[in-house]
């Protein structure tokens, strides 16, 4: 039997419109109708634009009938988390302080993504301004865990992690500042990418952390995050951080076509600090399970040791509200007018805390108030330049690991998904689910997360999915995904 078309993955897509087996518009009306069956339930699109979508849908269907060339995210349906600037879209960040928010301006990733006719579904859920590794802290809805409903999908970007596992996109985009995309993907059983720092531009994205945040795609294979990573990536004029790898050619050949008997020849590095006693057993099992796997493609496996390790969540934990409290200053209500209502105030800095009070959920308002804390006079070297400090050693650490190896594999989170309410009340728990992401986000480095075994490509399954998590050199995204690619393909 053909599977429904909306679970194929985006190389199929392509060689399914390529080869005529069936039309952008109806693999367009096959997501929203599977959208309109499961979403109810998961909640992971907070908007939806189907007359728009099968518009674009049309378009490409149009430039096949003409026998043009299409690229190849050409007519795939792709799910978008709401933090991206979409040109008259709704555009919240989950936050209520931009519930009313209508962007003017496509983020830089979007306008390329038009370019290559992409189809676009609808705004996914996330935390809070991207805040949060649950999805619970959004403004507006939980998101299940398509393989749990009684469990999370992870976060920030659970929306897309969620609308990818449940074959409701064939595509998505996450952001990642301390691991967004990554560990989603690990909950929900699909692949992400964080790609190092710079790789993607970051224009029209709403900033959290901005010396940390990136944007990565959410996909069903590590070939299909390949292919999507490769349409959104690039230098751009609006992003100064952003940049192109120095081997651009070469780097893009081995990212589209990587090959295996170079992959073959990788030294794998475990760092001891990551395989600890807190890990749950399952989770333990899983990563051992894909260890095991990647020394019988022939691999050599060594461990190492990143000595800082234990000092990468505090560090993280003062710089990121450091640089979010200044992010989030210009959601004042006046310049953001924010909620939908204007707030009635006599003075403006009355209406400053009118809006700002009533805009943020709890999280950002915690790290509005810790940044604005360690960022102040008297503690800035106490706090802030000391993180800075040790975000260098942080760093270092991975630059000696990278002598020695050219990959190194972690657990992705410490743990399998856990259930709705279990940790929303205890921030500490929460920020302990990025221990093994944060560290790559304050080195800039890029990270994959793999499903131990691949559940996106089947039929939903109800086995909770465990992740692991291969981190590369800067600008080596081709060893990563290829070694994901070789792993997905030969186990
Ligand atoms: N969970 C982490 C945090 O709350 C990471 C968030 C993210 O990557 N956007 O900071």
């Amino acid at each position: 039997m053909k599977s429904p078309l909306h679970t194929l993955t985006i190389k199929k897509v392509h060689e399914g419109l390529l080869n005529k087996e069936f039309s952008a518009l109806e693999l367009t009306q096959a997501c929203f109708e599977h959208i309109r069956k499961t979403d109810p339930e998961i909640k992971a699109f907070l908007s939806l634009r189907e007359e728009a979508a099968s518009r674009e849908a049309e378009r490409v269907d149009l430039a096949l009938a003409k026998e043009e060339e299409i690229a190849t995210l050409a007519g795939i349906p792709l799910a978008v988390k709401d933090n991206m600037n979409f040109e008259g879209e709704i555009t919240t960040a989950a936050s209520k302080i931009l519930e009313t928010h209508r962007a003017s301006y496509n983020a830089t990733v979007i306008s390329k993504l038009k370019t290559e006719q992409a189809v676009f579904l609808g705004k996914t859920n996330m935390d809070d301004s991207a805040m949060g590794s649950s999805t619970e802290n959004s403004a507006f809805q939980v998101t299940k865990n398509p393989h749990d409903l009684t469990r999370v999908p992870g976060g920030s970007s659970g929306g897309s992690a969620a609308a990818v596992a449940s074959h409701m996109a064939i595509g998505g985009l996450g952001s990642d500042t301390g691991g967004s995309i990554r560990q989603p993907a690990a909950f929900c059983g699909v692949v992400g990418l964080k790609p190092t720092y710079g790789t993607v531009s970051r224009s029209g994205l709403i900033a959290m952390a901005s010396s940390l945040d990136q944007i990565g795609p959410i996909t069903k294979t590590a070939e299909d995050a390949a292919l999507l990573f490769n349409a959104i990536r690039g230098k751009d004029p609006l992003d100064a951080t952003s940049t192109n790898p120095s081997n651009e050619e070469k780097y893009e050949a081995e990212l589209l076509n990587p090959s295996f008997d170079r992959i073959k020849k990788m030294r794998v590095g475990l760092p001891q600090e990551y395989f600890i006693d807190g890990l749950a057993s399952e989770v333990k099992k899983g990563v051992e399970e894909a260890i095991q796997k990647i020394k019988k493609l022939g691999l050599e496996v060594q461990e190492i040791s990143l000595p800082h390790t234990k000092y990468a969540v505090p560090c993280y934990y003062l710089i990121v509200p450091a640089e979010v409290s200044s992010n989030l200053a210009r959601y004042d209500g006046i310049r953001w007018q924010g909620t939908k209502e204007r707030v009635e105030a006599n003075t403006l800095k009355e209406r400053y805390f009118q809006t700002r009070g009533e805009g943020f959920g709890p999280e950002p308002k915690r790290r509005i108030i810790l940044g604005t804390f360690v960022l102040s006079s008297g503690y800035y070297d106490a706090y802030y330049d000391k993180a800075q400090r040790v975000r260098a050693l942080i760093k270092q650490d991975f630059e000696n690991a990278f002598e020695k190896v050219d990959v190194i594999l972690t657990p992705v989170t410490p743990t399998s998904p856990f259930k709705i309410g279990e940790k929303v009340d205890d921030p500490l728990a929460m920020y302990l689910e990025d221990i093994f992401t944060l560290p790559l986000n304050l080195a800039g480095l890029p990270g994959l997360s793999l499903p131990v075994r691949n559940q996106a490509c089947e039929p939903l399954s109800t086995d909770l999915p465990v992740g692991f998590q291969l981190i590369g050199k800067p600008f080596h995204e081709p060893d990563i995904l290829g070694l994901g690619r070789l792993y997905e393909e030969t186990t």
